[in-house]
């Protein structure tokens, strides 16, 4: 089962591939859970789904401009307070 998670977390890092993102969560939950991401070129994290984050597109919130992912983000911060 733990096999299965990093796993799957390791495809997600495949996944991203030279992307300027990493998946900070160790734990696979499913491509519609939250997961934490960092990103490389400004440093500030965010909650996201893999799927928002791998198959719609989904850069940073902070200095990208998908608006998925802000959308996201206003619901994880709001988990995080
Ligand atoms: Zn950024």
């Amino acid at each position: 089962m733990g096999l299965w998670k990093s796993r799957s977390i390791k495809r997600i890092k495949l996944r991203l591939g030279d992307r300027p993102i990493e998946c900070l969560s160790t734990e696979y939950k499913g491509s519609r859970a939250d997961h934490l991401w960092k990103c490389k070129m400004c440093g500030k994290t965010w909650e996201s789904t893999p799927n928002s984050v791998l198959n719609e597109d989904g850069g940073c919130p902070y200095c990208g401009t998908d608006r998925t992912i802000k959308a996201n983000l206003s619901r994880g911060l709001r988990k995080l307070e």
